[in-house]
């Protein structure tokens, strides 16, 4: 325990600095009184604040408004800040010129988002290997879940080969996720897409773990849209983006009905009501806006390109090898990997401690050394079942898994931390 404490705590000075965030190596009140001093290592279900989002925010808040809606200077300047914010994530994301970024409250609303606006008898490819947001939207399409792969490019044969068994002149959408919330691996993107279009499918990137470690390039990597949550990504006030091609966006009738997304709404002489929709971002946008939760995503993209994704890349890099390097040094730890130790990874790593529940081992690096970290299944089910190869414990939906004290549980506890670890 103690060399995963300390391996999981450790930073070496000689790399680069990390950027400023809010709640690392916090002193926390208990609820049973005293005090503890936290390092938080749970980035990959949210990380904390950038400094820089936080004084963003607070710079912003006085003069909150709602958009759109108002002639006022609040109202102007809020929704200048909001629109701005829409191109700065289009300008982080380098999107097409005639992409639409759709803010969203999450990359589960996202991607329930594009299922929602999906072409009639659209066909669904997904790997069993992602998590329940990418896995479970498509409910209502004709999806075909594909096998885990063992190697990257089993992936791609994998998703090649399923797409040649497809009906080749409907519509079909590929959803993969570019960095895994399990295992931290990193998915081929490019191939996948090659492969999506090669056989006329479309494809989403869910990028909810890829892009707070790495750039994304909707036009490097070919993706026809990519969904993000801001509070993965340093920004926690629940705003999420869905960005990417405009058509079936603009084809579709809006996820919400409401005011913001309707241009023109007139009683008709037969007693009802017709309605023109906005072609733009707004016909999915409806209600007022999270105007913070924009600014803030806004806010976090400015900073990470600002601080260089190469240099937070390269420390990255160097805290996963000094991670992995402590949790070798226990013989009880087994690191969960679909596609093996040398695969190219993000900070996120989950393993099992022989004749530990993974829910009291968890525990005790949060209550004996001041680390917190999560345990469970990680809202990837079939994914967890794979690596641990066996069956997992019952629990809740995302929670911790409910085993008696005492007993030994064969969940995962997962390690994860970003550019401000
Ligand atoms: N996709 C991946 C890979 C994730 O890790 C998560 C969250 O853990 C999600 C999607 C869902 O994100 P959110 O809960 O912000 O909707």
């Amino acid at each position: 325990n103690a060399a995963v404490a300390t391996a999981t705590a450790a930073v070496d000075p000689a790399c680069a600095e990390p950027l400023a965030v809010l709640g690392r190596d916090v002193t926390v009140p208990l609820v049973t009184g005293g005090e503890v001093t936290y390092a938080a290592l749970d980035y990959a279900a949210s990380a904390p604040a950038l400094q820089r989002v936080w004084d963003d925010v607070a710079a912003y808040a006085p003069y909150y408004g709602s958009v759109h809606r108002g002639a006022g200077y609040l109202s102007q300047l809020s929704t200048d800040l909001f629109e701005q914010s829409r191109v700065t994530v289009a300008e982080f994301l380098d999107c097409r010129p005639t992409d639409q970024v759709v803010f969203t409250r999450s990359t589960t609303d996202s991607l329930n988002l594009l299922a929602a606006v999906l072409p009639a008898d659209c066909q669904v490819f997904v790997f069993e290997t992602e998590h329940h947001a990418s896995l479970l939207p498509w409910a209502d399409a004709r999806v075909t879940y594909l096998n885990a792969p063992r190697t990257p490019a089993e992936a791609v044969a994998t998703l090649e080969r399923a797409l040649a068994d497809r009906d080749p002149y409907g519509p079909a959408l590929v959803c993969v996720t570019g960095a895994s919330n399990v295992t931290g691996e990193l998915w081929p993107v490019r191939e996948l897409a090659a492969a999506a279009h090669a056989h006329g499918a479309r494809i989403v990137l869910d990028a909810a773990q890829l892009a707070p470690h790495h750039p994304v390039s909707v036009q490097e990597l070919d993706v026809d849209w990519v969904a993000f949550s801001g509070h993965k990504l340093y920004a926690p006030f629940g705003s999420g983006v869905l960005a990417g091609r405009a058509d079936w966006l603009q084809e579709a009738e809006p996820y919400l009905a409401g005011g913001g997304a309707s241009r023109k709404v007139a009683r008709r002489e037969d007693g009802g009501v017709d309605v023109e929709w906005h072609t733009t971002a707004a016909r999915h946008e409806a209600g007022s806006p999270n105007v913070i939760g924009v600014y803030s995503i806004a806010s976090a993209c400015k900073a990470l390109t600002e601080a260089g994704f190469e240099h937070l890349v390269a420390r990255e890099r160097h805290l996963i090898a000094k991670v992995r390097e402590g949790l070798a040094e226990v013989p009880a730890v087994r690191i969960l990997s679909l596609f093996g130790d040398d695969a190219p990874r993000v900070g996120v790593i989950s393993f099992v401690v022989d004749g530990w529940n993974s829910s009291h081992f968890a525990a005790a690096l949060s209550a004996e050394y001041g680390i917190g970290v999560r345990d469970g299944l990680f809202c990837a089910h079939p994914l967890v079942r794979t690596l641990l190869g066996s069956e997992p414990q019952a629990q809740g939906e995302c929670g911790a898994p409910e085993a008696a004290p005492g007993e030994r549980s064969l969940n995962a506890i997962r390690v994860s931390f970003g550019a401000g670890t």
